[in-house]
């Protein structure tokens, strides 16, 4: 007869095992899932009405919530979009500042979303209030707006918000959240824990002397097996708990999966009882991503890689919700080549990595963008280079150009671009902003461009409207340098970079003859170049650089040479854009007094 019961249970437990694809558990966790997951969820809607909990407990543990899930389901009106639109979001937490990284994101997903007719929307995640910053959303939004990124939802500010589908501050949406909690605690799909961290520590340590999988799941998550009488008890303790999902999941069967970046991947299935509500009432981040993502409407979740491991998580929570889950788009990491290895850009030791960077520097905005599309689609820069005049805004981004692993950062390359973005602008573009720049980080600098507006701009101006603009700076700080010598507050600088002349006396000697004999400013430029050479004649220096190569040494040098000590006179450099134009806009007056400067 025993032995007859033993087989009935060993059969059922076979069963069960099936079912559940419980196959590689522990003979004494079947039993106790037996009774939990197989029998009482049998019975216990019998005895509640056709909830598994009985509705005061469930009200106890999450309460005064208004409403329920149905209400929330209905509140959300269905987004009227076209097929294919992409509705995804940018969802940081305000615990810092906005990285190039989030930058990166913010990219892709607001370029698809606008290329699709979609929506790209903006939620503040603050659900770990421990590390919120002051004034963080603001702070967001002002760090992205310098990038021209806004958002079609979400808030605006500290305070406001618009859209339809809000509140799209996740602190806010806790009833949200509770109200959806609850719903899975009467389904018997979520329980109360009420372990103490003490006993987590403990557990732990026996999973790893046991060399056991660690986390709360089977047999381990043991206050999924509490009764209702032992709940009630603890609540009467005001014993502090969490809320967990009952998971159902089996880590020994694989789930799989279509990234829209990486492709097809396959994970464990999870198994772990994760927690939902923490003992604040917030969610975690993960039930809040599953709840906002599902009423929000989200269609593509486009976030860092350093998620996709979670996915298992979510695909189980959206299921368990029964929500269709979105599709995911795992981003790689903005990467960095150091000798043979790629490391990902790290906030410790690449300043490069910071917003801030980029403003401190004068890198302008769109240099950043534009390369930052650049590393987002491996056809892009093919596609710039045939259409250098037109808005990035018409390249048509994919997902699958994205690269699947490592996103690679090359500063050089950042620079390159930023030199030609810099090259295009008129020279009153770059004096403003160059102007703006100084404002915040060299006042001197400032005054002296406010003071000499005229100079400055016909200086920046020499050889840029050309169809071969120079490209001497990338950034606006080295402007100055560039420049600084037309203006008589900065000429300070007495190191000459004198090349192939370089004895005083006959450096003085050619500033003077050319200051008495052949220097007139209403002179144009090929007569001012005659004259040059015909004062090369005169002393000694090949005007024809075709004789000069022929026989050198009948000459002391040749014609460039000695407009090199001119331009290093007036100039301190062996380089500067066109002299002839420099010294129109300098004038008689400061050229004399640069020439009576070297002694
Ligand atoms: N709050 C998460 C983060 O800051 C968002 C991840 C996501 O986009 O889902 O990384």
């Amino acid at each position: 007869m025993v032995e007859t019961k033993n087989l009935i249970f060993e059969q059922k437990l076979l069963e069960f095992k099936g079912t559940y694809g419980l196959a590689s558990r522990y003979e004494e966790e079947f039993k106790i899932r037996w009774y939990h997951d197989f029998l009482r969820p049998l019975v216990t809607p019998f005895l509640y009405g056709g909830d598994f909990m009985r509705k005061e407990l469930a009200e106890k543990l999450l309460p005064g919530l208004k409403h329920d899930v149905k209400y929330y389901e209905n509140l959300y009106p269905k987004r009227n979009l076209a097929d294919g639109a992409i509705v995804t979001r940018y969802a940081p937490s305000p615990t810092g500042f906005v990285h190039i990284g989030n930058l990166f994101q913010l990219y892709i997903s607001g370029k698809l979303a606008r290329q699709t007719k979609g929506v790209n929307f903006l939620r503040i995640e603050d659900t770990d209030q421990e590390r919120l910053v002051e004034n963080g959303i603001d702070r967001i939004i002002n760090d992205v707006k310098a990038f021209n990124i806004t958002f079609d939802e979400g808030p605006i500010n500290q305070t406001e918000q618009k859209g339809e589908y809000g509140p799209y501050i996740q602190s806010q949406r806790k009833e949200i959240y509770q109200t959806y909690a609850k719903d899975l605690l009467l389904k018997d799909l979520a329980y109360p824990d009420f372990t103490t961290k003490e006993e987590v520590e403990a557990m732990r340590k026996e999973q790893v002397a046991s060399k056991r999988r660690i986390g709360y799941y089977g047999k381990w998550a043991r206050s999924r097996f509490l009764s209702e009488a032992e709940i009630e008890q603890n609540l009467k303790e005001n014993k502090p708990y969490i809320i967990r999902l009952r998971n159902m999941g089996d880590y020994n069967r694989k789930i799989t999966f279509v990234d829209a970046i990486k492709g097809r991947i396959e994970f464990p299935e999870d198994d772990i009882d994760q927690v939902i509500i923490k003992n604040d009432g917030l969610p975690t981040y993960h039930f809040a991503h599953v709840i906002d993502d599902h009423l929000m409407q989200t269609t593509h979740v486009i976030r860092g890689d350093e998620w996709l491991s979670s996915v298992p998580i979510h695909l189980n929570l959206f299921k368990t919700l029964g929500f269709t889950p979105p599709t995911y788009a795992h981003i790689p990491p903005l990467s960095k080549k150091e000798g043979n290895t790629v490391r990902k850009l790290s906030k410790r030791k690449d300043p490069e990595l910071a917003v801030s960077y980029y403003d401190e520097k004068g890198i302008p905005a769109q240099t950043l963008m534009l390369y930052l599309a650049t590393v987002a689609n491996s056809n892009f820069e093919e596609w710039y280079q045939e259409h250098p005049d037109e808005d990035i805004e018409n390249f048509n981004l994919t997902f699958e150009k994205i690269g699947t692993s490592a996103a690679l950062f090359d500063m050089e390359k950042l620079l390159n671009i930023s030199k030609n973005i810099l090259s295009k602008m008129t020279a009153l573009e770059i004096y403003q902003n160059t102007l703006n720049w100084a404002q915040k980080y060299d006042e001197a600098f400032a005054k002296v461009l406010e003071a000499n507006q005229d100079i400055a701009v016909k200086t920046l101006n020499i050889e840029r409207e050309s169809a071969k603009p120079r490209k001497d700076f990338s950034m606006y700080s080295e402007v100055k340098e560039n420049i600084y010598y037309m203006f008589d507050e900065l000429f300070t600088n007495e190191s000459y970079e004198w090349q192939k002349i370089t004895d005083l006396t006959e450096i003085k000697e050619i500033l003077n003859v050319y200051l008495d004999n052949y220097y007139d400013p209403s002179d144009d430029e090929e007569v001012w170049f005659n004259k040059i050479k015909e004062m090369c004649d005169k002393l000694g220096y090949a005007a024809n650089m075709k004789e000069y190569k022929k026989n050198p040494e009948n000459f002391k040098g040749n014609v460039a040479d000695v407009s090199t000590v001119i331009r290093v006179a007036l100039t301190t450099k062996a380089r500067t854009p066109n002299l002839y134009d420099i010294m129109q806009i300098l004038g008689t007056e400061k050229i004399k007094d640069r020439f009576s400067k070297i002694k």
